[in-house]
């Protein structure tokens, strides 16, 4: 079954019990544009206790907001009570959400045009025009963009992040209300804004996205994101493939692997952008290939556009893959006499030979180099 076949079972079984049920926001739009949707919401008339007792698996993930995670074969499917919003006074989050509204009040609250579309037995509910500027590739806020970015200002790095993916242009009104009212991006939560800026650098009109960034002034309210370091990144050739690319761009711009910090990304994630910056500037070597993750390595050689060569292939070639495989460990290396920071010394000047095909991965020839190693450390 796809995940579409799996969503109509759903719709149906709401339906059933009397309910309204749709698919809605990104879904629909992705379908509109002809793709396939990565996940599948549901938006239903019926109360989240009721969903919950129609399926056998399903998970109260959101109740506050209405949302109940219903899992059919594995597959979860979000499926949230219509909902409506009160004011938001902070610039974040609605003072109050309110359950049991219409579908039309739902779509209202919803961001864009293109996301605030409803999907139901090959019929599409359009109230704002989404399909209209899905097809003139126009971004749109739902209501006057003002009042939409007065509300929720993270809406101002979506509508970025979705020029970049869908290589779409802001509609006028909003561009200046973007313009207007950027500061408010203060307000939000940073690691929600980085969500939604390394979707931008990964989509493929991201240039288009931080030109037009720059050109609002939105990135003075990104921490140190300068006008000079982006020019230098749509300048750089390598393309970022991913929200690891993007982000070792700006460090390797920013030529500060502590650039990374005020933007809250965990620890793999800073690892791994680090990792690429100094990769784009010393190249890749042997030693290199053997101490980058392969998932690291990927991304390297797909921004460096080593077209034919896989990562994967790249490490099968090393005669050792890890540490472990090394015949000499520190056991030997302490049967030998090695003491205190030697240990670690003689290990790490064997496994580099290993890797770069000076020595063989044999356990005699090992422990002579070692030997000899530590005489000459002795000497020093
Ligand atoms: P993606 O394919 O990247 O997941 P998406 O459109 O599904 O894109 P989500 O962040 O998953 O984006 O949000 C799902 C839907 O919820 C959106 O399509 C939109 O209708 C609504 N939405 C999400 N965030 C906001 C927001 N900040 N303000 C208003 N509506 C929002
Ligand atoms: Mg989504």
């Amino acid at each position: 079954m796809t995940e579409w076949e799996y969503a109509k079972r759903i719709i149906e079984t709401i339906n059933a019990r009397g309910g309204e049920a749709y698919i809605v926001g990104g879904a629909v739009r992705d379908y509109m544009l002809g793709h396939l949707p990565d996940d599948i919401d549901i938006a239903t008339s019926l109360f989240p206790d009721e969903v919950l007792s129609l399926f056998p698996k399903a998970v109260p993930t959101g109740i506050e907001h209405g949302t109940v995670t219903v899992i059919l074969d594995h597959h979860p499917f979000e499926v949230t009570t219509f909902r409506s919003e009160g004011t938001y006074s902070d610039s974040r989050r609605p003072d109050r959400v309110a359950l049991g509204v219409s579908l039309e009040e739902d779509l209202l609250r919803r961001d864009f045009t293109m996301n605030a579309m409803a999907f139901h037995d090959g019929n599409v509910v359009d109230l704002f025009g989404g399909r209209l500027d899905l097809e003139s590739g126009i971004i749109r806020t739902v209501g006057s963009p003002y009042e939409r970015f007065g509300e929720d200002a993270l809406r101002i790095m979506r509508a970025f992040r979705f020029m970049s993916q869908l290589d779409f242009t802001l509609d006028e009104e909003l561009r200046q209300a973007a313009e207007s009212l950027g500061h408010k991006l203060r307000h939000i939560a940073m690691e929600r804004i980085a969500i939604e800026f390394e979707k931008l650098m990964a989509g493929p009109a991201y240039k288009k996205a931080l030109t037009d960034l720059v050109a609002l002034g939105i990135h003075e309210h990104l921490p140190d994101v300068t006008a000079p370091l982006v020019e230098h990144i749509i300048a750089d050739e390598r393309k970022p493939v991913n929200a690891a690319g993007g982000w070792a761009l700006f460090v390797h711009h920013a030529g500060d692997a502590a650039w990374l910090a005020p933007w809250k990304r965990s620890n793999a994630l800073k690892r791994q952008a680090v990792v690429l910056s100094r990769l784009f500037s010393t190249g890749l070597d042997t030693f290199a290939v053997y101490e980058t993750e392969e998932a690291t390595l990927d991304t390297y050689l797909r921004m460096e556009r080593r077209d034919g060569v896989s990562a994967s292939e790249l490490k099968r070639t090393l005669p050792i893959q890890h540490r472990k495989q090394l015949r000499f460990d520190g056991r030997d290396a302490l049967a030998l006499g090695a003491v205190g920071a030697e240990i670690k010394g003689v290990l790490a000047y064997l496994e580099r030979s290993v890797v770069l095909g000076q020595l063989a991965n044999d356990s005699e020839t090992l422990r002579k180099e070692a030997v000899s190693w530590l005489q000459r450390e002795e000497k020093c």
